[in-house]
């Protein structure tokens, strides 16, 4: 699975699973990703670090 946030792989058994209240699951790869998304309500093509990660994973 894909970090909702970062869109990183994510390895089986780690990062963070959330139920939104319209029932979507979301995937977090970190607290960071998290955070981002949910408490600040960031769009991952807004953010920095994660242009910056995708560039890198090409
Ligand atoms: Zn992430």
């Amino acid at each position: 699975m894909k970090c909702s946030f970062c869109k990183k792989e994510i390895e089986l058994g780690r990062g963070k699973m959330f139920v939104r209240n319209d029932g979507k699951v979301l995937y977090f790869c970190s607290s960071k990703c998290e955070k981002n998304m949910l408490e600040l309500g960031r769009k991952p093509r807004k953010v920095k670090w994660v242009r910056k990660l995708k560039k890198k994973e090409g």
